[in-house]
C-alpha cells in the first residue's frame, strides 16, 4: 500500500513523474494520489498535454511562411 502524499508532492514531482524518472514507490503514490484529486489529476492532464503540444512544434520545423513573417518582425527592429 503506497503511502498517501500532499498535493505539493505530487505537483513538485509531477515532470519527473511524467518522465518516468521517479522510484517505483513515489510512483505508486502519486499515482494514487491522481485517482484521488481531481486538482492533481486535472494538472497531470494540463502537462500531458502540454508536452504533447510542445513536442509537436519542436517536431515540425517552421514553415517558409512563418519564417518570412519572423524575418519581417526582426528587420523591423
Ligand atoms: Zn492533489
Amino acid at each position: 500500500m503506497p503511502e498517501s502524499i500532499r498535493c505539493e508532492e505530487v505537483v513538485e514531482h509531477l515532470l519527473a513523474f511524467l518522465d518516468g524518472e521517479v522510484e517505483v514507490g513515489r510512483r505508486e503514490s502519486i499515482e494514487q494520489h491522481l485517482e484521488e484529486c481531481r486538482s492533481c489529476c486535472s494538472r497531470a492532464d494540463f502537462e500531458v498535454a502540454l508536452r504533447q503540444k510542445v513536442r509537436e512544434v519542436a517536431l515540425k520545423r517552421p514553415s517558409m511562411k512563418l519564417r518570412r513573417k519572423i524575418r519581417q518582425l526582426i528587420d523591423q527592429f
